[in-house]
């Protein structure tokens, strides 16, 4: 069982009274229960199961050593907000997925994921992927103060007992593997933790949500192959952004807990990336967890519909702007600059938006099948309220007024995925002896008999 106010906790609750301050207060709330939230807040072992800060690191240079004004979160940043252990996603984008373009039905470059021109021509997915985690490593390097690279639950509590933040790490994009089971194994090798079937494209072996058009109806025999290979390694399966069929398969195919690292609820917002009423209720039977994705436009149907309608409108005036005046001209940045005033983002959904989605979850999961997964340096935009890491506090806090236990706080904030990343170490200890799934060019393409 998880230590409480361990003194991990109250090491790195020492830190955070010695060197950081806490984040004020925001307006309007109750000061005794602001206090009391703070105090458990730094008491718990907080997890955050989806990071996009590696891409951040990769492709801008950034670092997280020092406070940064932008994005959503650096060094001093989750110190003060308390936030003892994230899954850091490396994240490989479709536009990575190269050499399958034919099977799609959408001509290449109608999306915002273009892929190659050439099939065959650029699968980069495991490169990209070993680029993020060199990425990762790298930092944790620069800073062996404050932060460690994790690959186990033991792991992250040694790392917590120094006081220091555990990073540990995720894919997102199951093309990752090129199909490659053996890529698999390398990649847990390297100390990836959790896999995301998908991505918004279909793959070798699974159906994104993305992609209306099915192109193996859930998993092949192939996908059923990697979700026990995952089990037989230790790695936590993930159906976040998988397609509703392939969550269903995974679930069936699965001898451990499955998480989704980063979804909300559909009950509440419909869009496809969000779980159902009855998808919580076999994370719950599976004895998985949902952590809940902090994202505007998964948490709020309204705003996810006037983004979408604001950001279309301009996109087509954009174009239009960009073929009348040339690259980098001065008239080009006034019509851009224009644009950008009259098509002014929508405003965001406030806390409770969020809240409604994670006090859903509890009800109808239960408290033991419910997280944090905030999509932080991911999305462009999260709800008023929690505008980045430091304010994670807030979310305790509005757990502790909605009436709900001390107990059920420490869960959700992060007992919840330790208790599963555990079991998902058992399994794969249970499981020590068996042989490894391999590939079968013949079958793999399969279609699953259902
Ligand atoms: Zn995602």
């Amino acid at each position: 069982m998880l230590k409480r106010a361990s003194a991990a906790s109250l090491l790195f609750s020492a830190l955070l009274a010695g060197q950081e301050q806490s984040a004020p207060m925001p307006q309007g709330l109750d000061p005794t229960l602001w206090q009391r939230a703070q105090k458990l807040h730094h008491e718990c072992v907080v997890v955050d199961t989806h990071t996009d800060t590696t891409g951040r690191i990769l492709d801008e240079g950034f670092d997280m050593g020092p406070l940064s004004k932008d994005g959503h979160m650096d060094l001093p940043r989750i110190r003060q907000g308390g936030l003892d252990v994230a899954f850091y996603s490396i994240y490989v984008a479709s536009r990575f997925y190269g050499d399958e373009q034919a099977l799609f039905h959408k001509a290449a470059g109608d999306d915002d994921w273009p892929r190659p021109q050439d099939p065959g021509s650029a699968n980069g997915s495991a490169r990209r992927a070993l680029a993020m985690i060199d990425g990762l490593v790298r930092t944790a390097d620069r800073y062996p103060a404050q932060m460690a690279v994790c690959d186990s639950v033991a792991s992250v509590r040694a790392t917590l007992e120094k006081g220091k933040h555990a990073a540990c790490m995720g894919i997102e994009g199951g093309h990752a593997i090129e199909g490659q089971l053996a890529l698999l194994r390398m990649f847990h090798l390297l100390g990836v933790r959790y896999m995301t079937l998908t991505h918004t494209n279909h793959n070798e072996y699974a159906d994104s949500c993305a992609d209306s058009v099915p192109r193996w109806g859930g998993l092949n025999r192939l996908g059923q192959k990697v979700v026990m290979e995952m089990n037989r390694l230790g790695m936590m399966v993930d159906v976040s952004h998988v397609s509703d069929r392939t969550f269903y398969d995974a679930l069936a195919a699965t001898r451990a807990p499955v998480i989704c690292s980063h979804s909300s609820l559909r009950a509440i917002c419909e869009h496809p990336r969000n779980v159902t009423d009855d998808m919580l209720r076999a994370i719950a039977k599976n004895g998985g967890v949902v952590m809940i994705n902090y994202n505007c436009g998964f948490i709020d149907a309204e705003y996810g519909k006037r983004s979408s309608q604001v950001s279309q409108t301009k996109r087509i005036q954009e174009r239009e702007a960009r073929r009348r005046f040339p690259e980098g001209s001065e008239d080009l940045a006034q019509a851009l600059k224009k644009l950008d005033e009259r098509f002014p983002a929508p405003e965001r959904p406030t806390m409770a938006a969020l809240m409604q989605h994670i006090l859903r979850a509890i009800e109808i999961a239960g408290p033991d099948h419910v997280g944090l997964g905030s999509d932080f340096d991911g999305v462009p935009c999260v709800p008023q309220g929690i505008d980045d890491v430091t304010m994670l506090p807030r979310i305790t806090y509005e757990l502790l007024a909605a009436g709900k236990s001390e107990e059920t706080v420490r869960k959700v904030l992060g007992q919840n995925l330790l208790r599963v990343f555990e079991r998902v170490e058992q399994v794969a200890r249970d499981l020590a002896g068996e042989p490894a799934w391999q590939n079968d060019p013949k079958t793999d393409s399969d279609t699953l008999a259902r």
